[in-house]
């Protein structure tokens, strides 16, 4: 699926991003921009702003309103509606930074960009072609795992209400 975020929806953007979603954010586009290249590009515009969110409505852009606080209500309020899957399959990921689709690196390729001891604990790398960012599924992982499992959480019980 692919979307556009408002310039509040930054945090939301790289979560998109990680789960496989190809995201267009900037923080320079005004509303009538970013109605636009939803329009153009036949994106889906996510929003916290209402006003902006009924213009679009009326001018037949597939738009949604964020309404959720924290990253895991807002993943489960778009999972609902769009069933944007809760899980993390890397190799669909895109750079939460630049929005392209990452690559497999080996550890000969990332090994002057990483530390030392993280190229001797973890053998699998992905590669940004854009900006260069090395990632790896390392401890910071756990946070993002305990986000998406709040996420479930959330949805699980909207659902049996
Ligand atoms: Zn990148």
């Amino acid at each position: 699926m692919r979307f556009i975020t408002d310039g509040m929806l930054g945090k939301l953007t790289r979560w998109l991003r990680i789960l496989g979603h190809d995201v267009e954010y900037s923080i320079d586009l005004n509303d009538n921009e970013l109605i636009e290249v939803a329009i153009e590009s036949s994106r889906i515009l996510l929003t916290k702003d209402r006003a902006l969110y009924k213009r679009a409505r009326t001018m037949g852009v597939n738009a949604f309103c964020v309404e959720g606080n924290t990253g895991a209500q807002r993943l489960a309020e778009l999972s609902r509606r769009f069933n944007v899957m809760l899980t993390v399959d890397v190799t669909n990921s895109l750079c939460p930074t630049c929005n392209k689709r990452l690559l497999k690196a080996t550890k000969k390729e990332v090994a002057y960009r990483v530390e030392k001891k993280t190229l001797a604990h973890y053998n699998f790398f992905l590669r940004c072609p854009e900006c260069g960012r090395i990632y790896w599924i390392g401890a910071h992982w756990k946070r993002i795992y305990g986000t998406l499992s709040e996420a479930t959480e959330i949805l699980n019980k909207k659902r049996e209400s």
